[in-house]
């Protein structure tokens, strides 16, 4: 019932919002308004693609425990496929930066899942989450690398009111243009996870022996069906954020969260 109501939620917040922000998919790349039509960005939170083109993204959530990471960045090597990882801040270390870099290598995306998996639910913890994840993954891959997604944990978005408004805003006024879900979740097995993959469809997995066992089938039958694996920049028709530039460095006493752009967020909350 709680994921009901959750799901319900988001849906509102979701409708309720693509009028406001109609302008942040153009922020988010080059897509022109034809193209943000096509490929569904024009709204915060994004649970699929375009459901007209093949294309579907494999994710990995948390990525607590790394040996299966490499293992799945493995696959996505020997299939000539691409997925796209969330770790947590609290996950990455610098001495695992080879294993990290690899997967870069590999065509592969790093999206963010915040520092400690920690529900947004306090305004003033998103610039931490969002933040210190970046600082935390620049200094694991030993440079600057833009990460472009966000995966609020747990999926959620509501303040202690039970209000997206400014959880989302602030989300914005740390760089992201979307809060990135997916619309399959179900990881039994490989079978049933290929039973539900439409055009688009964003899967669900984390870093353990089962979800990995998943992926293992999952993979040939998405490739046999026709379904093309690619990232979640990819499936939005962007190339992958590469790595490059000076790190990132969170300075709690001196961040301040950046003035919105009226055109863009016509109420600011701040005001
Ligand atoms: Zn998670």
């Amino acid at each position: 019932m709680r994921i009901l109501k959750r799901a319900v939620t988001l849906l509102l917040a979701a409708l309720m919002l693509a009028g406001a922000l109609s302008g942040a998919a153009a922020e988010a790349g080059t897509d022109g308004p034809a193209e943000r039509r096509e490929t569904g960005l024009e709204q915060f939170i994004v649970l699929h693609g375009s459901p007209d083109s093949p294309r579907v993204a494999l994710t990995m959530d948390d990525c607590t425990d790394r040996e299966i990471v490499w293992k799945a960045a493995e696959l996505c090597r020997k299939h000539g496929i691409t997925m796209t990882f969330f770790p947590n801040g609290v996950n990455l270390h610098p001495k695992e930066g080879k294993g990290w870099r690899e997967i870069l290598e590999a065509g592969c995306e790093i999206g963010s899942h915040g520092e400690d998996h920690m529900a947004l639910k306090y305004q003033d913890r998103v610039a931490p989450e969002l933040m210190v994840f970046q600082q935390h993954l620049d200094e694991t891959l030993g440079e600057h690398y833009p990460v472009r997604w966000f995966r609020p944990p747990y999926g959620a978005l509501e303040d202690e009111q039970g209000s997206m408004t400014m959880i989302m805003y602030r989300i914005r006024q740390c760089g992201y243009d979307h809060a990135l879900l997916w619309n399959v979740s179900y990881m039994l097995d490989a079978r049933g996870a290929f039973e539900q993959a439409r055009n688009g469809s964003i899967f669900l997995f984390h870093a353990t022996e089962g979800d990995l066992k998943c992926l293992e089938g999952l993979i040939p039958l998405l490739l046999e069906a026709g379904f093309q694996p690619v990232t979640v920049s990819e499936l939005f028709g962007f190339e992958s954020p590469r790595p490059g530039g000076e790190k990132y460095v969170y300075d709690r006493k001196t961040f301040r969260y950046p003035r919105p752009d009226p055109g863009k967020w016509p109420q600011d909350p701040d005001s």
